[in-house]
């Protein structure tokens, strides 16, 4: 089956992370991943970027805003926690 025209999203096969693949239900492309330092990638938020070697050290690579709304988000849960500790 051809590969559909769109950006892939990719998924670290196996637990090595050498190889990715797309999650599209429709698309079989999979990419080693010293070949994908460079290219374009759809984020799992829609958003397109360019793969890095930090983003492909992760199981699932991530835009720059979702790494960066990870930490944020990681603040909120802290802050929230410290509310329910404190009773304020
Ligand atoms: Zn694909
Ligand atoms: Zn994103």
């Amino acid at each position: 089956m051809p590969a559909k025209d769109h950006m892939h999203i990719y998924h670290a096969v196996g637990k090595d992370r050498i190889q990715f693949m797309c999650i599209d239900a429709d698309c079989s492309h999979t990419q080693v991943r010293n070949l994908l330092i460079g290219k374009r990638a759809q984020c799992v938020c829609g958003s397109e970027y360019k793969l890095d070697y930090y983003a492909l050290t992760r199981k699932v690579p991530k835009c720059f805003v979702c790494r960066k709304e990870k930490r944020s988000k990681g603040r909120v849960v802290k802050a929230s926690v410290m509310k329910e500790i404190l009773g304020v």
